[in-house]
């Protein structure tokens, strides 16, 4: 899917969105959709297009019938001898999730937990490199009621916005993403960072350098919030006892999907770490999994969960994410993600389409 406009972040510049789109039928006829959000590059994460195609056919879906489908809960367990690949492995998960909360016809957040019927939407920024641009950005996002802005940042590209926005804007609240591009070096550049009262400053460095960012926030008084550092519940473990973040960007498709999310929100509640749900440029259907987990009692700031029409011209489930004048977003109440999923568009966007038959005859 064509974005509306490039996403431009420390790594990488994105112009179309590719996915891999799950859809599960069970021998009732009923059906339940998942996603998979990768890229076509390995750049941002190490699933692509192609391994979660072939991973989701060669080894996950033959365990589906090792699956007890009121349970979806229970897939990870089933497909846990397969290493990683957790973002194909959430797909699959959440498309069972999707077509179990439909049988049992009860909305996905009810069946969660869920404690609210309206979820808080911040936007995110990337980077634009004009200031001019950026401030324009900012106003016309604050004006359409989003409740925060994040800016991404790299180096050339991190104070002087920041500076600029504290100046137009004021105290809003507001929270820069490095997405890993900087080492503890440029320390100087997160104590400067500092006097601008960030919510946060998430992935600062390394992805895999929990140690030192432990140690950076033992020097600066912005909260770190790790994102990318977070792929299951083994790391959040980690990162919460070694000190590496005060906050939790949860990103339900990097972790493994629903419950793998649930157990880092849980432990992160446990452990009086707040967390958020973040997203990875997901279309409508994975969208509608992130505003359900955006529920949960532990979520304590805006979620990365923008309107359909901040990314897209037209988006593949009717109705589309809207954003309230009040920067929320209604958490549908019909059964499962709550949203109709519009197979032509599908169809219209789809490269390839697999067809997988699982049989126990
Ligand atoms: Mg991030």
């Amino acid at each position: 899917m064509k974005l509306k406009t490039p996403f431009e972040t420390s790594f990488a510049k994105t112009v179309d969105r590719h996915c891999v789109l799950v859809e599960v039928e069970e021998e009732g006829g009923e059906i339940g959709w998942g996603e998979i959000p990768v890229d076509d590059n390995p750049y941002y994460h190490y699933e692509t297009v192609e391994t979660s195609l072939y991973i989701v056919k060669e080894f996950l879906a033959p365990k589906l019938l090792e699956v007890d489908f009121s349970k979806p809960a229970d897939f990870l367990n089933a497909v846990s001898k397969v290493r990683g690949y957790m973002m194909a492995k959430a797909g699959l998960e959440m498309a069972l999730w999707d077509l179990v909360a439909k049988i049992k016809n009860k909305p996905l957040y009810a069946l969660l937990g869920g404690v609210r019927t309206k979820i808080v939407s911040g936007v995110s920024i990337g980077i634009i490199g004009n200031m001019n641009s950026l401030l324009k950005s900012v106003s016309k996002f604050l004006d359409e009621g989003y409740r925060r802005i994040k800016i991404k940042i790299k180096h050339g590209w991190d104070i002087e916005p920041v500076k600029i926005i504290r100046k137009v804007f004021g105290d809003i609240p507001l929270h820069v993403d490095a997405n890993a591009a900087y080492t503890l070096e440029n320390i100087d550049i997160f104590q400067e960072l500092d006097k601008y009262h960030l919510l946060m400053v998430e992935q600062p460095l390394h992805y895999e350098d929990l140690a030192e960012h432990a140690e950076l926030q033992l020097k600066i008084k912005t909260p770190i919030c790790l994102d990318e550092s977070i792929k299951g519940i083994y790391d959040a473990k980690a990162a919460i006892k070694l000190g590496s973040c005060r906050i939790i960007n949860i990103k339900p498709a990097r972790v493994g999907g629903i419950e793998e999310s649930m157990a880092v929100h849980d432990y992160a509640l446990k452990h009086g770490i707040p967390v958020w749900i973040g997203g990875m440029l997901e279309t409508g259907i994975g969208r509608g999994f992130q505003v359900a987990l955006a529920t949960l009692p532990n979520i304590k700031y805006p979620n990365d969960i923008s309107a359909s029409n901040r990314y897209y011209e037209e988006d593949v489930v009717e109705p589309p994410w809207t954003l309230n004048n009040d920067g929320t977003i209604t958490v549908p109440q019909k059964p499962g993600i709550g949203v109709e999923v519009l197979e032509e568009k599908i169809e219209k966007y789809s490269k390839r389409t697999l067809e997988i038959k699982v049989s126990s005859v």
